[in-house]
């Protein structure tokens, strides 16, 4: 009985990590593939950072970077520069420079962030960006003292999972896995990663498709992130835009080519506005 409460506290601190991140910030802030509801979008402003300890307009502004740069010197995290042990610390050096670039007002930065209305979160423009991972640690070590270490634990690294997931999507999703689309970087879809972390593993559909909240093509390849849009929008949560959505495989299993892959992903497309 133990044992499943600290699975489930893992798993809830887990995925509650990997929604924000798939669904919040990166389907909804940085791609618009989903609107999200006023109310939502607000909520995930606001708490993202202390969720994840991730500024949400730094990761999108980072993110949007890698769209347009993928797999190029200018990549903030490719594992075509500095190999799939190198993409943890690359992210976390560029996720730096973000920061500082945004709060110089820097327009190599801020102009990844035409439709971002949001200020950084006061945390990391006071310079106190450790105080989510704190105020986790704190949490973490109040169960562990009553008793409960393995308890404690679960939450602590269920919690901070977010180096993880991104880390793995951005090492394996551009260096081992297949290809359905000619892209214009190494994207692969890395199935095992797609499991793990809610469909972000299938780079090479996203970077062919940036703006699908549908990550999947193949009918074998998962998705939970989309299954989680869908369910957000019967609860009027999320609006899907289905216009953008990823065309379904033609028959006979060839991948459909319609036209020359787009060039940077939402950074070549300023006029897309996200409603406030
Ligand atoms: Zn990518
Ligand atoms: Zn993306």
């Amino acid at each position: 009985m133990y044992l499943a409460l600290c699975a489930t506290v893992f798993l809830t601190a887990y995925v509650l990590n990997l929604v924000t991140i798939t669904v919040g910030y990166h389907r909804g802030l940085a791609h618009g593939a989903v609107r999200l509801h006023p109310r939502l979008r607000r909520l995930i402003v606001m708490t993202g950072n202390w969720v994840t300890g991730l500024d949400p307009k730094a990761w999108v502004v980072m993110h949007r970077m890698h769209h347009a740069h993928s797999d190029t010197p200018k990549d903030p995290h490719s594992p075509v520069n500095v190999g799939i042990i190198g993409v943890a610390m690359a992210q976390l050096r560029s996720y730096e420079r973000v920061l500082r670039g945004l709060m110089r007002n820097e327009p190599a930065f801020t102009k990844f962030a035409y439709d971002l209305d949001f200020e950084l979160n006061w945390t990391n423009r006071t310079r106190r960006w450790y105080l989510p991972y704190l105020a986790h640690a704190v949490v973490a070590t109040a169960i562990a003292a009553s008793g409960a270490w393995l308890l404690g634990l679960a939450y602590f690294v269920g919690m901070m999972s977010h180096p993880f997931q991104g880390g793995m999507v951005n090492a394996f999703g551009h260096a081992v896995g297949g290809r359905n689309f000619e892209t214009n970087d190494n994207s692969r879809n890395n199935l095992l990663v797609a499991w793990l972390i809610a469909g972000e593993g299938l780079q090479n559909n996203h970077h062919r498709y940036p703006n699908s909240a549908k990550f999947s093509y193949r009918s074998w390849e998962p998705d939970a992130g989309f299954m989680v849009c869908l369910a957000l929008e019967t609860l009027g949560l999320v609006t899907i835009d289905y216009e953008q959505l990823i065309p379904a495989p033609p028959q006979g299993g060839v991948a459909a080519q319609p036209e020359a892959p787009p060039q940077g992903g939402v950074a070549a497309q300023p006029e897309r506005r996200i409603a406030a």
